[in-house]
């Protein structure tokens, strides 16, 4: 295999090798995979991320999987209520854990919470490929990768290693969350990866008393860098304490208060979302009317 070199590690006692430069990028039976990713950390990436692929399985009725590629800070596993180790197929596969009807797989589910993982680059890029690559994820709709927050190693090999359709950029309205956001927008141009939309997360706070909205983080800055950039405000998700308590109890807002304003803004993320996809499916097949593509 040329350009490639080979690692050989244990992940939850299973024996695996990363192929580093391998060219094939599709994973059997998934049909688009999308990143959600920020360029900051604590902007609510996981929060989406979660929250969008329950809503894509229970709002659009659709195949998911959900893929936490956060390998020093995984979430998923206390947001999607999850604590057993997957098993493991002959075929030396790991089975994604389903809670909600979406199919899981994290670090969090091979090493105990109390342990940081203290790895470099490499292992890494490698535990990366086996979570994306050795799982038996069956046929999916869509696979939600929740990426680590910034622009290294780890996001590089995310956007290297599979075959992106698109990333959904998570920014709160803050100038500082905002720069940070440009620089992920660039990084999936760079790797000529789609932007699917931006999500505005914490963008307000409505009162529960008065009703009288609240910009904590500052109002226009997330649309303002959307139309600089040439891409679209797909949702806005406002700050909210049901949200904040469905991740730690583990149960989505989604799922927890489904016909509230909140699940119905990430309901039309979803939407949207599946939306971009189409469009972004017709210009690959219809390459001279390909205008967004790499916006
Ligand atoms: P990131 O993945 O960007 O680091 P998280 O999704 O882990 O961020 O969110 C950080 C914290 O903010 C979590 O405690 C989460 O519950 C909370 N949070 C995220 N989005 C919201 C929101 N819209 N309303 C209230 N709390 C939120």
């Amino acid at each position: 295999m040329k350009n490639s070199f080979r690692i050989f590690t244990r992940l939850g006692g299973v024996r695996y090798y990363a192929a580093f430069g391998s060219k094939d990028l599709k994973i059997d039976g998934v049909k688009d995979v999308i990143a959600v990713a920020s360029g900051k950390g604590g902007v609510g990436k996981s929060t989406t991320a979660v929250n969008l692929a329950v809503a894509l399985a229970s709002k659009c009725q659709l195949k998911v999987g959900l893929l936490d590629a956060d390998v020093y800070g995984p979430s998923v596993p206390m947001m999607m209520k999850i604590d057993q180790k997957p098993e493991v197929t002959k075929d030396m596969k790991m089975v994604p854990i389903e809670n909600y009807g979406v199919k899981c797989m994290s670090m969090g589910f091979l090493v105990p919470s109390s342990s940081p993982v203290v790895w470099r680059g490499p292992m890494v890029m490698s535990a990366l490929r086996k979570m994306s690559r050795e799982v038996d994820w069956g046929n999916l709709d869509i696979l939600v990768i929740d990426m680590p927050p910034g622009t290294g190693d780890a996001q590089l090999t995310t956007t290297q290693t599979l075959q992106l359709s698109g990333a959904l950029i998570v920014s709160t309205p803050q100038d500082v969350a905002l720069i940070d956001a440009r620089k992920g927008i660039t990084m999936f141009s760079k790797v000529q990866v789609p932007i699917l939309g931006l999500v505005e997360n914490m963008s307000c706070f409505i009162c529960p008393h008065c009703s009288e909205p609240s910009f904590i983080f500052g109002k226009g800055g997330t649309h303002r860098t959307a139309a600089e950039m040439g891409l679209k405000v797909i949702g806005e998700i406002p700050i909210e304490m049901d949200i904040r308590k469905g991740s730690d109890d583990g149960v989505p807002v989604v799922i927890s208060a489904p016909d509230s304003t909140v699940s119905r803004a990430y309901g039309e993320v979803a939407v949207n979302v599946v939306n971009r996809l189409q469009e972004l499916a017709k210009e690959q097949e219809h390459p001279e009317s390909n205008s967004t593509r790499f916006s």
